[in-house]
């Protein structure tokens, strides 16, 4: 690839960057190179434009004005939740829930359909490479339930362990809470296989989609399952808003999350009934502006062709496996397979802690994250506290990896000469 126009035919990694401001700035007197797009990702001008016109425009609350600018709002609103639920071929919008963040909807789950559903000897089965996010929420649902936390293991390679999920799952198994994509390993789960088999035992599948959503066709009714949670924030659009699908029987059969203004159908003093489904579940103001940001970031994704970033995310992860496996004294964590894996890349380099890493790779402005990711358990499977992790999306480069690379070995000299010196 040269001067970073993409190989593949039809889509040109140096336009889609051209519609993202940010990606033009310099920090530290160096262009910017962010490699941290598992952790949030950056915004192109449709989705700032769309906030600044709602605010100068017609900036009023949603649902209840009979007035212009509220209906103008309303209008906009929903629409986007019509926009999400064709993105991930949702039957229907009031399968969508918006929410603040994945956090926040996996959190739905385990109140308004965990506290009625899981039981005192009940199971639910998670991974050992979750997100705290999709691991914390069922740890306390099952302390509060006195029900058993199950865990499918992580093999060497990075996958989980599926040979052993025939005795994992039992017909107690309420609930399998799964990544798609892990946001360190890259992996790309096989999730089908998993709600194949749940269904046979009448347990019912969540997928945290946080880190597939964002980066490949997502088909929630092909992969049939029952909840999918992911973030706005990593899929071009704002921060603030999160979606929850759900099939339509379990919204209709859950209890409310939230109480207040809303999510009500009427009010007595004593008691009250519910909005239909999707108002039941989003109770008070919404986040208005960045919902309706969400929309023009899940129209930008379409235009690109969530194949098109798929694949692209393929050729930039082959290129940049191909050259970190070549760094002495680096150990590559995750699969090698490309068509199951996602643009992560976690390491760690021979004597330098990652937080040196991400600081010497800051001073040449390539921003990388580095800490466990929210993984612990993870980072206690392959014995280290941390790592550095890179993570591509539709705008990164193959120069971009070059100066990952760069920075990498300038991480190695320094330390490398750190070392010497205390010896
Ligand atoms: N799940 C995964 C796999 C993630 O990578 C993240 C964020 O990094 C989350 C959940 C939590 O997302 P949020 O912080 O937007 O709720």
């Amino acid at each position: 690839m040269e001067n970073g126009v993409s190989d593949e035919v039809g889509y040109d990694v140096r336009a889609v960057r051209q519609d993202f401001p940010i990606l033009g700035i310099q920090v530290h007197g160096k262009p910017l190179v962010y490699l941290d797009n598992a952790a949030t990702s950056q915004k192109p001008q449709v989705v700032i434009d769309s906030l600044v016109h709602y605010y100068t425009r017609y900036n009023a609350n949603v649902h209840r004005g009979i007035y212009t600018l509220s209906e103008q709002a309303t209008a906009a609103y929903e629409n986007a939740r019509a926009r999400v639920a064709r993105f991930i071929n949702a039957p229907s919008p009031e399968c969508i829930i918006f929410t603040r963040n994945t956090t926040e909807a996996i959190n739905l789950v385990r109140y308004a359909w965990g506290a009625d559903n899981v039981r005192a000897g009940d199971e639910i089965l998670i991974s050992e490479m979750e997100h705290h996010s999709n691991l914390v929420p069922w740890q306390l649902l099952a302390q509060e339930q006195g029900a058993e936390l199950r865990f499918l293991r992580v093999n060497n390679e990075g996958r989980l362990m599926l040979d052993g999920l025939d005795v994992l799952i039992t017909e107690k198994t309420r609930l399998i809470a799964v990544t798609h994509v892990s946001n360190v390993l890259g992996t790309i789960n096989p999730v089908k296989g998993i709600i194949k088999k749940a269904h046979k035992y009448g347990a019912l599948v969540l997928l945290d989609a946080a880190q597939s959503v964002p980066h490949m066709p997502v088909d929630v009714q092909e992969l049939d399952c029952d909840f999918l949670a992911f973030s706005g924030h990593k899929m071009m659009g704002p921060t603030g808003v999160g979606v929850l699908y759900a099939k339509p029987h379990l919204l209709e059969a859950m209890r409310p999350f939230m109480g207040g203004g809303s999510m009500i159908r009427k009010v007595m003093l004593a008691e009250s009934t519910w909005a239909d489904v999707p108002q039941k579940f989003e109770a008070g103001t919404p986040n208005i502006a960045d919902v309706i940001a969400l929309g023009a970031a899940v129209d930008y994704l379409s235009d690109l062709g969530m194949a098109n970033v798929r694949e692209h995310e393929i050729q930039i992860t082959q290129y940049a496996l191909d050259q970190m496996r070549e760094v002495s004294g680096i150990k590559l964590f995750g699969p090698w397979e490309l068509q199951t894996r996602a643009g992560v890349v976690s390491f760690v380099l021979d004597g330098v802690h990652p937080h040196d890493i991400a600081q010497i790779l800051d001073s040449e402005a390539v921003a990388v994250r580095a800490g466990h990711h929210c993984c612990q358990p993870l980072m206690r499977r392959f014995n280290v506290p941390a790592t550095a992790r890179a993570s591509f999306y539709a705008y990164t480069t193959e120069e971009e990896i070059d100066a990952l690379l760069e920075g990498i070995h300038k991480a190695q000299r320094v330390f490398g000469h750190a070392i010497e010196r205390s010896v």
